[in-house]
Order: structure tokens, then C-alpha cells, then sequence
């Protein structure tokens, strides 16, 4: 049997589709260093690093504002993933349950797409500036809050790539990798409700919600649809208007059904 080609024809902006369980990790380096989301978000970093330079704050105060952005930055990840990304209000209203589709559902729904994995720069970027800029201004003037936010960009970009490595179907060498990859993968098919980092798990060890092993809690019911069950999607039926329905398979089975014709 031939094997299935890694991109499909699609139309719209980015021109193909990318499915991470069909690319080899050449294939994502090539298509994540493309993706218009990741060349934003390098640009958006390279003129926070041009601003540093035009108004420098001195070395300490600049090397803290980086610091606070990469301490920061793993905090303001958790507290969204798991009270916003993996909240209960946001497909109530119309208004945000197209917001939420696109950053959380539909990856959930999908974990594989590249397309959907990434969060989109008109969320992703105010978010970063509102959790780097105050901070680093206070830390070193417009100098810091260059720094902060230029740090925030790339750290952005380095979360955006592990993600992609831990959907990506392949067993990595390196022990740490393979780790945060494994609890990655449980918290897409096993329990959503655990192991909300994605390189760094240290809030989920604060907060209690971390698991190395899915022996460790039972599977939960709502792993793909992340509670947007018919019976919700009858009272709010926003997520389901514009996905074209409630999806109940879990994604493996969708990919075989779907057979030569990938979403
Ligand atoms: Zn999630
Ligand atoms: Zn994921
Ligand atoms: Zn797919």
C-alpha cells in the first residue's frame, strides 16, 4: 500500500493541510519554520530585540525582565489551558464559542493537524504582551519590556515546537522528550484534566494535576470533546453550528474512517 502523502490540497491561506502523524520531524522543521503564525511571531521578537537595542535597560535589569518572562510564561500557559481553553463557559456565547473552537476544541478534536494545533496570533500575541510587557516595564523601563516580550515571542515559538514534537509519531531517544511527549499524549487521550504543561510541568506538580502514568487516574469521558457532549451542544449549539455537528469517535477512529481523504 502506498503511503499516505503528509500534506493535502486545501485552499486558503497556507495553501495545504498538515497532518503531524503522517510528517517526519524534517518535514515539520520545513513547515513549522513557514507556518505564518511562527515567522510572526519571530518578527515580533526581532523588533522587541530592536527596540531593546534603540532603548537598552542596563544588563541586570534587562537579564531580570528575561527571567520573569520565562518564569512567567509556563504560569500564564496553565491558568489558561486549564481555566480558560479547558472552561465550560466559553462555547456558551456566541461570541466566544468560535474563539474557543479554534484555539482548544478543534485540537482536541484533531490533535494531529498542524493547522489547528497552533494557536493563532491574534490570541497568542496580546496574551504574550499582557504577561511580559507590564512586568518587564517595571523591571527596566521600554528596554525591559522589549526584552520581556521579545523573550515571550521566542518562548512561544519553542512551546509551539515541542507541542508539534509530542503529536508528531515518533519515539524520541531523549528521556525528557519522551516524557513530556507521554504526558502530553494522556492528557489528549486518557484524562484532559491533568498535565496541562507542555514543557514545563512544574504548576502541574503545584497544583496537583500532574500524572506520568494513565494507571494513575481513570479515563475520563470527555477526553475528545472536552465536555461539549450533545446534550450541551442542544442548550449551546454555537461549537456545533460551526463544526457541522458533535463528533463522539475519538480522533484515531475518525483519521481510519476518513481513510485517503484526511480533514
Ligand atoms: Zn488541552
Ligand atoms: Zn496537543
Ligand atoms: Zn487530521
Amino acid at each position: 500500500m502506498k503511503p499516505m502523502p503528509a500534506t493535502t490540497a486545501k485552499p486558503g491561506f497556507w495553501k495545504k493541510s498538515h497532518h503531524l502523524d503522517r510528517m517526519t520531524l524534517r518535514e515539520l522543521v520545513f513547515a513549522y519554520l513557514q507556518y505564518p503564525a511562527i515567522v510572526i511571531y519571530l518578527g515580533l521578537a526581532a523588533v522587541g530585540i530592536g527596540l531593546w537595542a534603540w532603548r537598552p535597560a542596563p544588563i541586570p535589569n534587562s537579564l531580570a525582565a528575561i527571567g520573569a518572562a520565562i518564569v512567567l510564561f509556563p504560569l500564564v500557559w496553565y491558568l489558561l489551558h486549564r481555566w480558560v481553553l479547558h472552561s465550560q463557559w466559553m462555547w456558551k456565547h456566541s461570541l466566544l464559542a468560535a474563539t474557543w473552537k479554534r484555539i482548544h476544541y478543534d485540537h482536541h478534536q484533531d490533535p494531529n493537524h498542524l493547522e489547528v494545533l497552533f494557536g493563532s496570533p491574534a490570541n497568542v500575541v496580546p496574551t504574550v504582551a499582557a504577561a511580559t510587557i507590564p512586568v518587564g516595564w517595571m523591571i527596566g523601563g521600554m528596554g525591559g519590556a522589549a526584552a520581556a516580550f521579545a523573550t515571550g515571542m521566542i518562548t512561544t515559538c519553542v512551546n509551539e515546537f515541542f507541542h508539534c514534537i509530542q503529536h508528531l509519531s515518533y519515539r524520541p531517544k531523549n528521556r525528557w522528550l519522551a516524557a513530556i511527549k507521554q504526558r502530553h499524549m494522556a492528557h489528549h487521550f486518557h484524562d484532559e484534566t491533568g498535565n496541562f504543561g507542555i514543557t514545563n510541568f512544574g504548576w502541574d506538580r503545584l497544583f496537583g494535576t500532574m500524572y506520568n502514568k494513565v494507571s494513575d487516574r481513570a479515563k475520563s469521558a470527555t477526553v475528545f470533546n472536552l465536555g461539549y457532549t450533545p446534550e450541551v451542544a442542544e442548550r449551546f449549539p454555537h461549537v456545533a453550528r460551526l463544526s457541522g455537528g458533535v463528533e463522539m469517535r475519538p480522533p484515531s477512529h475518525r483519521h481510519r474512517a476518513a481513510g485517503n481523504t484526511p480533514k
